[in-house]
């Protein structure tokens, strides 16, 4: 096929935007477990969550049957101001690899806070503001939730209070500081500003916290202050609802081209770009309509999907958090600490979890020098420096279009570029020093950490 038949970049009309999320869940026949009370067991009513999180987003957290949700107008006016994101054909790449796969990718990284995290944050300010609260408090891992939510806070007049994960808050000063120009505090996480953080410090003295502590004090920073909600940037159902933007926007942008994507990749931390990105694709799938290859891609380090176990556990390691059902390394695990932050969580979506259970999808797990070796790879040849997290997709992609080239397939693949990796440049030093490592967690240690997995009937 000539190069000029499909062009290197395809971006939507704004009028071509979507003007509703869509919900997966609508057509998932097995719905995804729901949260529940770890005092009583019972699934939690919309008013036990109104106490942590802001109300319309509780409706959309419990919101199973609804397929479609308007985004409202003040939203999709700020998505217009970075989106749509484009969709790219990696021609270079391609030629780079001498595979006959075709190889596409949305980028969600032309924005400020450098990733697609602000596709989230804008709608949960939008909603916290609503409720006239006062502001919001959230934890934040490699920084770019914490970034995305100071932005969408500032833009909206609203407070912001983050806890960030200590080593990042240590490695990623940058990021604080951007947080920073846009308003927010920042608190690196185990603190001693919180009773939950006192007790973790206390228990694993020295460590390097992860984004299951800085829940934990983020939560109850936000239920000891009145007018504060919390926000979360991933793992939630509502979330995976707002991020379905990426893929309604590819799913539109590659139908418009006539292309059907054989094999869609996504990294994997929560669940949230990779939720949003199949979320059309997977819909046409559950419904019959279509099939599609759908792949996971997490670290070696924090393997939730490929070596967790599928049961309910606390989405914080302070356990003041409700409990999820979905595939965990156990909330009490706290990986090493690899560079890519944003995927440095013990568990995974429910929605993801119960497709992935139900065979709808497949994971896989990559190491970190790997993951390095195909970042650099593709900044050289497609121009734009992703981040860790992203590159873990790239790593797939680059290895299925390697395979196609033994076989001669001409498969054609979609893989999310979730952000871009300027803040993330400590990281890069490591690999080009030859200093990066890889601590792959051993079976007994995964066992110990299950093994502490609340007993649920
Ligand atoms: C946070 C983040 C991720 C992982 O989070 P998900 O919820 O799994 O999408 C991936 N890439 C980037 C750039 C991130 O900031």
């Amino acid at each position: 096929m000539s190069k000029n038949t499909i062009p290197y970049k395809i971006y939507l009309e704004e009028n071509e935007m979507p003007k509703a999320w869509y919900n997966l869940r609508a057509d998932m026949k097995n719905k995804p477990a729901p949260l529940l009370n770890p005092g009583t067991g019972l699934p939690l009513t919309a008013e036990e969550l109104e106490a942590v999180f802001c109300k319309e987003l509780v409706a959309q957290e419990l919101d199973n049957d609804t397929p479609l949700i308007d985004i409202p107008l003040e939203i999709r006016d700020f998505y217009k101001m970075y989106r749509p994101s484009p969709l790219v054909r990696a021609y270079c790449l391609e030629e780079k690899l001498k595979t006959p796969a075709k190889i596409y990718y949305k980028f969600e990284g032309n924005n400020t806070s450098g990733s697609h995290k602000l596709n989230s944050a804008i709608a949960q300010a939008y909603y916290a503001k609503g409720q006239g609260l006062k502001g919001v408090t959230t934890e934040t891992g490699a920084g770019q939730w914490g970034t995305a939510l100071s932005m969408a806070c500032s833009y909206l007049d609203l407070d912001c209070k983050v806890y960030m994960v200590k080593v990042s808050y240590e490695q990623k000063p940058f990021r604080r500081e951007v947080m920073r120009t846009y308003g927010a505090s920042v608190v690196p996480s185990p603190s001693e500003t919180t009773q939950v953080g006192r007790q973790i410090l206390e228990r694993h003295p020295g460590t390097t916290g992860s984004l299951g502590c800085a829940i934990s004090e983020a939560v109850e920073a936000a239920a000891s202050e009145p007018g504060y909600r919390y926000v979360l940037g991933s793992v939630l159902n509502q979330v995976l609802l707002h991020q379905s933007v990426i893929g309604l926007e590819a799913k539109a942008a590659m139908d418009k081209y006539g292309i059907k994507p054989d094999m869609i990749i996504g990294c994997a931390g929560g669940g949230s770009n990779l939720g949003g990105l199949i979320a059309p694709f997977m819909g046409e799938k559950l419904r019959g309509e279509a099939d599609y290859q759908i792949v996971a891609v997490e670290p070696a380090s924090c393997p939730s999907f490929t070596r967790g176990t599928y049961a309910y556990d606390f989405c914080d390691t302070g356990h003041i958090c409700p409990l999820a059902k979905m595939y965990t390394l156990g909330s009490d695990f706290i990986p090493s600490a690899n560079h890519a932050g944003g995927l440095r969580f013990h568990g995974m979506s429910s929605i993801l979890s119960q497709l992935y259970h139900d065979g709808y999808m497949e994971a896989v797990s990559v190491e970190q020098n790997s993951v390095f070796e195909a970042a650099e790879q593709f900044a050289r040849v497609e121009g734009i420096l992703p981040a860790p997290e992203s590159a873990h997709a790239i790593r797939a992609a680059i290895d299925e279009a390697i395979r196609c080239k033994e076989t001669g397939e001409e498969k054609t693949i979609l893989f999310g570029l979730t952000g871009t990796g300027y803040f993330d440049l400590v990281a890069y030093e490591k690999f080009h020093n030859g200093e990066m490592s890889d601590e792959i967690p051993d079976d007994e240690m995964i066992a110990r950490s299950v093994a502490k997995l609340p007993k649920v009937e």
